[in-house]
């Protein structure tokens, strides 16, 4: 009698745990957010995977590139996929801007998920979550 509450008590154990795990390992695995990759050359500061960051986010390089701008006054441009920082900025500064346009512009603040568009309701631009649905209001750039 005794095996039969163990195989029950082992079943259940594993109903538990086939529960838990492919949630997680979906959300893990749903959005990697990018990173800056840049290196000093000289005076200028090159942003190597400038538009492959822009295309994972799905943004506009123009939209990033004018909050980039804001954050740090310099002169810049965008060549080859690369962007161009005249002036020396490190890989971190250049990362910490960055996140803070991903959490102004691609996070969203209910679910924290970064699987969001940005779309115009009612003549002003928003930003709609794709796992939620909730509609957060965009800063102005
Ligand atoms: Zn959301």
């Amino acid at each position: 009698m005794n095996d039969t509450k163990n195989e029950l008590n082992y079943k259940d154990l594993l109903d538990r745990i086939y529960m838990s795990l492919p949630n997680k390992a979906l959300d893990d695995s749903r959005f990697i957010l990018p990173t800056v990759e840049s290196m000093v050359m000289g005076k200028q500061t090159i942003w190597k995977n400038f538009s492959k960051v822009a295309k994972t986010i799905k943004r506009d390089e123009s939209q990033i590139y004018k909050f980039i701008m804001k954050e740090i006054s310099t002169s810049s441009s965008i060549q080859n996929g690369t962007l161009i920082l005249n002036g020396v900025f490190n890989n971190y500064k250049l990362n910490q801007i960055f996140e803070k346009y991903l959490k102004n512009f691609v996070i969203c603040l209910a679910c924290k998920k970064p699987d969001t568009d940005i779309v115009t309701q009612n003549g002003v631009k928003v930003l709609k979550c794709s796992v939620c649905g909730a509609i957060n209001p965009l800063p102005k750039l």
